[in-house]
């Protein structure tokens, strides 16, 4: 019971959401943050706005979010047709109060937030992608054997914890450089905090995760650990309403069920 569920990367995926917020309540977190991308490749951008403004204290700008309120940057094909359709679904909302409450919500989202609630009494960074590039850069599991100086550069700004997703692979990275995927981290995915270490906690992908695991994933956060989540949602729903999207690529729905 307690702690805080850190959720990310929604993209845009109601069923994965409701799933992962039914999860959370069952098991008392306090309250849930939530790390950016809520809306970008998935059907139902509005309904994930409105959900996470509604449960999050706080929500970090993704770089989807930033596509679809801005213009997407070096995007892909799919990714970028995606950003067009989700702002024409924001803009096609004929209620004006709702349209321009998702607009400010979108506004008002934080590049970065060190939120003093989180962790051993120690400020916890959150970023969505990283410390040093937090909106767009990627840190990867391989980059803790292929990308030493990244590492060392990435963990001279954090000061003990930062919280990531972007990547959509949930895990550890520590200052070794190490990278621990959930099943490594310890007894019932559980990462429990060591005095004076350094770690990037990236909490995985609610609604398009990327590790070959197609269940939506998250974490809750205690004073002293961390622990990883993984929840079953029904994937036929958000891959047929994609089906059903000409802008949205059929590779959005079939990545869904592979977990990549
Ligand atoms: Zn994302």
């Amino acid at each position: 019971m307690g702690g805080t569920a850190l959720i990310s990367d929604m993209h845009g995926n109601a069923a994965a959401l409701r799933a992962v917020l039914a999860d959370i309540k069952d098991k008392g977190a306090d309250r849930i943050v939530c790390l950016g991308d809520v809306v970008g490749y998935g059907p139902e951008p509005l309904e994930c706005i409105d959900l996470v403004a509604e449960h999050c204290e706080w929500t970090l700008l993704g770089n989807h979010d930033y596509a679809v309120l801005y213009e997407p940057t070096n995007f892909n094909p799919a990714a970028e047709s995606s950003s067009y359709w989700t702002r024409a679904q924001l803009d096609n909302e004929s209620d004006v109060e709702k349209r321009s409450a998702r607009y400010r919500f979108l506004g008002h989202l934080r590049v970065r937030y060190v939120d003093p609630k989180l962790g051993n009494g120690k400020p916890v960074l959150a970023v969505h992608g990283s410390p040093r590039r937090p909106v767009n850069e990627y840190i990867f599991p391989d980059d803790a054997i292929h990308a030493v100086d990244k590492m060392r550069n990435i963990f001279d700004l954090v000061d003990g914890y930062a919280v990531v997703g972007h990547s959509h692979v949930p895990g550890v990275f520590t200052n070794e450089p190490e990278f621990y995927p959930p099943d490594e981290v310890g007894e019932g995915k559980v990462y429990k905090f060591i005095e004076g270490e350094k770690a990037v906690i990236n909490v995985g992908a609610v609604g398009q995760p990327r590790d070959h695991d197609p269940r939506a994933s998250y974490a809750i956060m205690y004073e002293d650990r961390v622990q990883f989540h993984r929840v079953e949602y029904n994937i036929d729903e958000t891959a047929e309403k994609i089906r059903r999207i000409p802008e949205l690529s059929n590779w959005l729905a079939d990545r869904l069920y592979e977990g990549r």
